[in-house]
């Protein structure tokens, strides 16, 4: 139905979107997730020509949309569009909202439109609400009678754009109810939106957008359960990540611990896990600072480049990595003091799930993981 080839899109010098591919089927929902500031309502603009593409095409039914030839007009009114903000005519009463398009472009009858208007208005639940102006209903009965509207230009598809992340929590469920009920009606769709579960259980395919492209995508389940790019997982997982530099084996002990204190805090740890993450991190320390003369351990730490801790914490399964990367002569914990601290390497194993030592580029990487019990 629509197929889009190497569409690009600049705006002066940001070039939003790179090469963009994809081909959409009737009858297929896709949602459209990205962080913000990705393109992802550019993209939709571009679609029904609300932007004008910078390079590439667009074909509806075979036909290119941007060919003067074809008029543009005829085949935008395949495609209708819900806004974050509804965009109801403030000055037209709900009936109005839903009339005027119908007569004035698809040229119907008064009486025609308004029984089509009638019928939608039910269909969305608002049948009791003809007479009313925007301002007067709710934001989720706004953005119901936006939906309504768009149906009453009989549109082969719909493209959403975060339809309800201008709403309050409370009026979430309406307008996705809504939205639900065109799904099982067979409307082809593309929604862009931050509500994952619904985009999860309503969706034929997902797609992922970042660094303008369709990054990765696949059914909700591949996205979902086994995203395979980087961006896709720490998008998914919500991973928020800490890093620090060590850079002498007498670092400033207490700023390492302010900053890794303010970023539990940020992703509100209590007390026991923050003390957990804390025990883990200065046991592992100590141990790598343990053996042999101090000053000789200290050049060899300088010389080596120190040790980098990189923790990443993924909000939706509480699971928290900590890893160290060093040169082998700095971080040697697990082969050579095992034996000769006990107690340490004990309680290490104790307070994780796994502990894990592997070589990488040349360097040490040990990998601690555990699970997040409480927050
Ligand atoms: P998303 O919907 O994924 O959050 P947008 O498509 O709204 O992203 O925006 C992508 C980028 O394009 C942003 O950096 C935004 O500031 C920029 N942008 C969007 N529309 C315009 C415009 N009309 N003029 C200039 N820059 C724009
Ligand atoms: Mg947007």
């Amino acid at each position: 139905m629509i197929n889009v080839s190497h569409l690009s899109k600049s705006f002066g010098d940001l070039l939003v979107l790179k090469d963009i591919n994809i081909d959409i089927q009737r009858g297929e929902i896709i949602s459209i997730i990205g962080p913000s500031g990705t393109g992802k309502s550019t993209f939709l603009r571009c679609l029904n020509l609300l932007e004008k593409p910078s390079g590439g095409t667009i074909l509806i039914d075979g036909k290119d949309i941007m060919d003067p030839r074809n008029n543009a007009n005829i085949l935008r009114q395949k495609m209708e569009m819900v806004f974050q903000n509804f965009n109801l005519f403030e000055h037209l009463s709900v009936l109005e909202n839903l009339t005027i398009g119908p007569m004035k472009l698809l040229k119907k009858s008064r009486a025609e439109a308004e029984e089509k208007a009638r019928g939608l208005l039910k269909l969305v639940g608002l049948a009791a609400k003809e007479d009313a102006y925007p301002d007067e209903l709710s934001g989720g009965q706004q953005q119901r009678v936006a939906i309504a509207r768009c149906l009453s230009m009989d549109p082969e598809i719909i493209l959403f754009d975060e339809p309800t992340s201008a709403l309050d929590p409370t009026m979430v469920s309406e307008v996705l109810g809504v939205i639900r009920r065109l799904a099982a009606d067979g409307m082809t769709m593309a929604i862009v939106t931050h509500e994952m579960k619904f985009a999860r259980d309503l969706s034929t395919r997902v797609l992922y957008m970042d660094e303008g492209i369709i990054y990765e995508e696949g059914t909700p389940e591949e996205i979902f359960e086994h995203p395979q790019k980087v961006n896709t997982r720490a998008f998914i997982h919500r991973i928020r990540s800490f890093s620090y530099h060590i850079d002498q084996a007498d670092f400033d002990f207490y700023d390492m611990r302010a900053s890794l204190e303010a970023f539990c805090n940020k992703h509100f740890f209590n007390h026991s896990e923050i003390n957990k993450l804390n025990m883990i991190v200065e046991e592992t320390l100590q141990l790598c600072f343990k053996e042999g003369d101090f000053e000789i351990r200290n050049q060899l730490f300088q010389s080596s480049g120190g040790i980098d801790l990189a923790i990443e914490y993924a909000e939706t399964t509480k699971d928290i990595s900590i890893v160290f990367s060093a040169d082998q002569e700095v971080l040697t914990i697990l082969n050579q003091v095992e034996e000769s601290d006990g107690i340490s390497m004990t309680l290490l194993r104790g307070l994780t799930k796994s502990i894990d030592e592997t070589e990488k580029e040349g360097k040490v990487v040990l990998t601690m993981l555990f699970t997040l019990s409480g927050i």
